[in-house]
């Protein structure tokens, strides 16, 4: 470069120099900083203005409006850059903020290299250049970044399941819980529709459902059954997204699913220990109703009946008395067991306790033949021989039916009647079925109302005792008296015992009736002795009273009470000995009463077939031929022969024999003429009432 031309050309480079400063973006300087603290711009460029809203006149002599720019958390920062860049002469690099009142924070990227000067100050020749867009990007990319990672954090660390499928329902990514989950590996799953998961509990229309939901509202939630790898089924929550474009187009269903087996196990548990029965699992009574009230309203709308049949087993108490609870338990599962298998498919069995299961019959026919043909089938079934501890035993079953309409309405109503109808097959000889008859009930209403009244007027003391003589036909003199029961009722007077004791046969009153005959018997056995009147009194007893438990110790026990009286003062008449169900039995009640000092008779001699052979088997000193025979005898033969067949028979057995239905004189002569030496009847005397007993005795004592 020739010296001559150097001005020319400083000129021109000058002006280039110029405007370099001038159009570069960001502003180009001169920086200097002196050791008192001074600070200064010397030189600028335009772009001073823009990059820190300052014209380069402003700073030249003094920089510190500049500072005051800086954005006070990077202020520091700046000048301890600087004050370095001083102290080792190195490059000052710094990116900050500044505070524009205009535009608010940007940030600035500066660089400068530092040159010491004589007088002990440094001076910098840099630019600094406007760096919010790129700075701003940044931060986004890494704002991004992070987001991307938590994600993926929480994607792979989430102890819920998620499938991530494509538009095409195929799934393109899974995460670890849902490998733990299912058992499948990634591998495994990706690519596949996740419908291989399905268990099959849920159907078409389940999911048919689903996909509508997430058509319509973008989202679907529910509870799934699905199947792990290894076959076993597992329950959980699920909640579907349908994520899609921002036009729209659905780009993938994300699918986040909880596992909830243990807690649907937990609720199985309970709805099992809430609706079934523990012992033979099959539905209890709370479930029972549940169905009933089902099988009713799917009643009226089909028009057919249902039919709710309640079995009782005959014979389970023994069983269980003699084998033990656990033997029990376990024919009563077999029971259910078999029960079952005779139901079709949409019929159920119930167990209510004990030994008694309910049995639901719906869509039944009313003509009842296919039921009926059911119920043989159940019985049969019940009937199946059974080993227990190595022995055979044959189980039977009676069961009540009702049927729906017209029986009952609603549940509680109709368990009652098929019960009823229960007890009725249980009457009928068991091993049988019944079905529920209104007027049947009705009576059987009427008839426990009537006991129910019976019952209380035992207690009340409505009942008490007439007594009619049995004298010796030959003197005159009474040999005993026959204590005869009627019933005081305050409404309709006095009853004779035809209105009520055929009412308690059976039952557990007529024990008590009985109990109480004697009782009252003996009481006024008591009085008469203490006023010196000695005859004997009969008391009726009733098969069923002499065959019950305990009799003669009762019998001993209460003449107990009664030190004045011995056993010999009273007699017992058996009634029905027709119907002594346990005549071994009989015997040896009777025999425990005869060794104890009683008196035995047989009432109404003559009725029963059997009466002879019980004649002959039972200890009885008197027989009383029945006054059927009596009455007749002298205007027909056949009676007659009766009559005096059996006073043959008892003078052979050597027995007392007292004629019933005496009931005039000419009767009286011709039983005496027989051989026949008591008699009892309307024409020797009347029942009459205990008050009246002493004057008569009176009078018939020779
Ligand atoms: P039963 O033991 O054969 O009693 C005789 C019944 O014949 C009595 O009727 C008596 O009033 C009736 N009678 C007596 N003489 C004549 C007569 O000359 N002609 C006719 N037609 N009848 C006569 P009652 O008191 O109505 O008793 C009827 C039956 O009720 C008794 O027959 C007996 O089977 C039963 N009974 C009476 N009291 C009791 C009792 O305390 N306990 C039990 N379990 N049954 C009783
Ligand atoms: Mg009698
Ligand atoms: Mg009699």
């Amino acid at each position: 470069m020739a010296p001559g031309k150097h001005t020319g050309l400083d000129a021109a480079m000058l002006e280039r120099l110029e405007k370099l400063a001038v159009n570069i973006p960001g502003v180009i300087y001169q920086y200097q900083q002196w050791p008192d603290g001074r600070t200064a711009f010397p030189y600028s460029s335009g772009g001073m203005l823009a990059v820190y809203g300052v014209r380069p006149e402003q700073v030249v002599e003094d920089a510190g409006i500049v500072f005051e720019r800086i954005h006070p958390d990077d202020f520091n920062r700046v000048v301890a850059s600087i004050n370095a860049s001083a102290e080792e002469l190195s490059p000052w690099v710094c990116t900050y903020r500044v505070c524009d009142p205009d535009s608010g924070v940007r940030w600035l990227e500066g660089e400068a290299t530092p040159e010491a000067q004589p007088d002990g100050s440094v001076l910098w020749h840099g630019y600094i250049r406007d760096v919010t867009l790129r700075v701003r990007e940044q931060r986004q990319r890494e704002e991004l970044e992070r987001d991307r990672r938590l994600a993926a954090a929480v994607f792979e660390n989430s102890t819920e399941s998620i499938v991530i499928c494509d538009a095409d329902n195929r799934i393109v990514q899974v995460n670890e819980a849902f490998v733990e989950i299912t058992g499948y590996s990634r591998e495994e799953a990706v690519g596949r529709d996740p419908g291989f998961l399905s268990s099959g509990q849920q159907d078409g229309d389940f999911y048919a459902a689903m996909w509508a939901a997430l058509e319509r509202d973008g989202a679907w939630r529910g509870e799934v059954w699905n199947r792990r790898k290894d076959g076993e089924p597992y329950a959980q929550l699920l909640a579907i997204s349908v994520l899609r474009d921002e036009d729209g187009t659905v780009r993938n269903y994300l699918a986040v699913a909880t596992d909830i087996t243990p807690l649907k196990r937990y609720e199985d548990e309970l709805e099992q220990r809430a609706n079934y029965d523990p012992l033979t699992g099959v539905p209890n009574r709370r479930l029972l109703t549940d169905r009933v009230l089902q099988g009713l309203r799917r009643a009226q709308r089909s028009g057919k009946a249902l039919a709710l049949c309640y079995l009782d087993l005959d014979n389970f108490k023994p069983v269980n008395d003699r084998y033990g609870h656990s033997t029990g338990d376990a024919v009563l599962s077999e029971v259910a067991r078999r029960l079952v298998q005779q139901m079709r498919s949409d019929d159920t069995v119930a167990r209510l306790g004990g030994d008694e299961f309910v049995l639901l019959f719906n869509d039944v026919d009313p003509a009842r033949r296919e039921l009926v043909g059911l119920l043989d089938r159940v019985l049969g079934a019940v009937r199946e021989p059974l080993l227990l501890q190595g022995v055979e035993h044959r189980l039977t079953a009676s069961i009540g039916v009702a049927l729906s309409p017209p029986d009952a309405a609603e549940p509680d109503r109709l368990i009652r009647h098929a019960d009823q109808a229960m007890y009725r097959a249980k009457e009928q000889g068991r091993n049988g079925h019944v079905f529920y008859d209104a007027e049947e009930d009705r009576k059987q209403e009427a008839a426990q109302r009537w006991r129910a009244r019976i019952a209380q007027a035992i207690e009340a003391g409505e009942l008490f005792l007439v007594y009619q003589p049995v004298i010796d036909l030959v003197s005159g003199e009474p040999i005993s008296l026959e204590a005869l029961v009627r019933w005081q009722h305050p409404e309709r007077g006095m009853l004779l015992p035809d209105a009520f004791i055929p009412d308690v046969e059976g039952t557990q009153l007529e024990i008590a009736l009985g109990d109480k005959v004697i009782a009252l018997a003996l009481a006024q056995l008591d009085q008469w002795r203490a006023m010196g009147l000695e005859v004997p009194v009969s008391v009726n007893v009733s098969a069923q009273q002499l065959l019950e438990g305990q009799f003669y110790e009762k019998l001993q026990a209460q003449l107990a009470a009664h030190p004045a009286l011995a056993a010999a003062d009273l007699s017992l008449e058996i009634l029905e000995s027709s119907a002594l169900a346990n005549v071994e039995r009989a015997r040896g009640v009777l025999q425990d009463c005869a060794r104890g000092g009683f008196r035995v008779a047989l009432d109404d001699f003559g009725t029963g077939y059997s009466s002879l052979s019980y004649f002959r088997f039972l200890p009885v000193d008197t027989v009383k031929i029945d006054r059927s025979f009596v009455c007749d005898m002298l205007r027909d033969p056949a009676d007659m022969d009766i009559v005096r067949s059996v006073i043959g028979l008892a003078q052979a057995f050597d027995r007392r024999v007292i004629a019933e239905g005496v009931e005039n004189n000419a009767l009286a002569t011709r039983l005496r003429e027989l051989g026949c030496r008591y008699g009892q009847g309307y024409g020797i005397s009347r029942p009459m009432p205990a008050a009246s007993v002493p004057e008569w005795v009176e009078r018939h004592v020779g």
